[in-house]
């Protein structure tokens, strides 16, 4: 069971329309899940996660912004360690790994 930081809805799953709210886990992390416990769908966003391999932490804004389906403008490094701005939106399609379902980010194009 996780605790919620605020009723407020930031926006809705891409990956089965519900609505979206902020919370945090047993163990101190900030998330973004459905407003209601759902069986049929998995989708979670962490506000510390990783874009293309990158540490990211995500505002309230971005995540209002990704669950719309537009871009955000993210600071990246590329794997020689130069730093770029690239537009990033949440896949509609979910990534899946050993079974389970998370969320795939779509690079963009470089912010100008
Ligand atoms: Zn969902």
């Amino acid at each position: 069971m996780n605790y919620l930081l605020n009723t407020k809805i930031l926006g809705f799953c891409p990956w089965c329309g519900a609505p979206i709210i902020k919370a945090k886990t047993r163990d101190g992390r900030t998330l973004y899940e459905h407003e209601e416990k759902k069986t049929d769908c998995s989708f979670v966003l962490f506000q510390n996660a990783y874009v293309f391999g990158n540490p990211v932490r995500f505002t309230d804004a971005q995540v209002e912004t990704l669950l719309r389906g537009e871009s955000i403008a993210l600071r990246l490094v590329t794997k020689a360690g130069k730093p770029f701005d690239a537009w990033v939106s949440l896949d509609p399609k979910p990534r899946t790994f050993r079974g389970k379902q998370y969320p795939r980010y779509k690079f963009n194009g470089y912010v100008r």
